[in-house]
């Protein structure tokens, strides 16, 4: 049964994000020998096209218009709403972002259609698309189809492998004249001031190095710094840690904060609160260290150190520059 999809790219810093192409990857299994459509807007959108045509898109619809350089809610629902009307997708999706959590579901409730989100696998079975996503903040997963209609999902970073980009493909481009006017846009972003951590996108990033409460201060997140520099990784924390003042709120991870999927998580100085292990429990691999041989932060971690992290983390930092020299 063959399935036209619609894939949202997002622009981020002058790139594609991966989630993107991983939902690139998504539209490949539910094709089935349909088309593959990408969508990119900003002025710079172009430029995208041969990087989503080599992870599967056989068209590209750009749209150049420069009110979608910084994403605004009004600027996008328009475009990608013009978009799905062009190319009637079987299927929509896009990334659990900020973005595509916001543009998703506005769409699909103006359309009267349902959105599955934060999805973590999708499949194709017995006609149907089978959804995989987490409930009970990540404690079990569900597995759903929609019966009938168009179906639109958002697709969780760092879940469903992007796939090795194939040059010797390339797709249709073609420019969208979206018309967005100046009066139909009610927010306008004059500057974007962007928190990160350590240059690194924590949703989508592949190791995290995190601290809690144990870290003790601002200064402290130094040692975990330096061990995610070495290892090319980002910096979280857990609420505790935010709450004292020894990091941002933009580090966050949990109920209330970012829900992350690296390959590695490590977690220093935190006792594993079921909030925090909301955000973090489907890491491929959790180390943890903490001095408490009770923390429950523990039963979650596949790797455990019953240390200091002061001693620890320049250790390990120490250990992964020589074997990464
Ligand atoms: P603590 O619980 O104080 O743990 C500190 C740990 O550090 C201890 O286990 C201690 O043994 C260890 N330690 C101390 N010194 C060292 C050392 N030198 N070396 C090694 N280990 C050391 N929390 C989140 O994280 N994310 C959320 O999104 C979130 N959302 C919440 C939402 C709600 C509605 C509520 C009620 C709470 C939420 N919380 C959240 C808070 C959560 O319940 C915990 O309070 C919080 O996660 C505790 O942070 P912590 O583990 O850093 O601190």
């Amino acid at each position: 049964m063959s399935r036209n999809v619609l894939v949202l790219a997002e622009v981020r810093d002058g790139g594609l994000r991966n989630v993107s192409l991983e939902c690139l990857a998504a539209a490949r299994r539910v094709a089935e020998g349909g088309t593959i459509t990408a969508a990119v807007f900003g002025s710079k959108a172009k430029e995208f096209a041969d990087t989503l045509a080599h992870h599967g898109a056989d068209k590209v619809v750009v749209a150049t218009d420069e009110k979608l350089d910084q994403y605004t809610t009004d600027a996008y629902f328009q475009a990608f709403k013009q978009v799905i009307d062009k190319v009637h997708p079987d299927v929509i999706l896009t990334g659990h972002t900020a973005i595509g959590r916001d543009v998703s579901p506005r769409i699909a409730a103006r359309m009267g259609w349902g959105l599955i989100s934060d999805c973590t696998d999708v499949q194709p079975a017995d006609g149907r698309i089978i959804f995989t996503r987490p409930i009970y903040a990540g404690k079990a997963f569900v597995k759903k189809a929609v019966k009938e209609g168009t179906v639109f999902a958002t697709i969780r970073p760092n879940n469903i492998p992007a796939g090795e980009a194939d040059t010797s493909r390339s797709a249709q481009v073609e420019e969208l004249d979206v018309a967005i006017s100046a009066d139909s846009l009610r927010t306008i972003v004059k500057e974007v001031v962007r928190k990160t951590a350590g240059g690194v996108d924590l949703t989508e990033a592949r190791i995290i190095v995190s601290g809690g409460r144990g870290v003790k201060s601002a200064e402290g997140f130094k040692v975990l710094q330096e061990l995610a520099d070495v290892l090319g990784g980002a910096v979280g924390a857990s609420r505790g840690a935010c709450d004292a003042g020894y990091c941002d709120y933009s580090l966050q991870i949990g109920q209330t904060g970012k829900v992350v999927t690296p390959d590695l998580y490590i977690a220093c100085g935190i006792s594993g609160a079921i909030q925090h292990l909301a955000g973090m429990s489907n890491s491929k691999v959790i180390v943890a260290i903490n001095k408490d041989p009770e923390a429950n932060i523990f039963n979650v971690a596949d790797y455990g150190i019953v240390g200091d992290l002061f001693e620890v983390v320049p250790m390990l930092t120490e250990e992964f520059k020589k074997v990464l020299a």
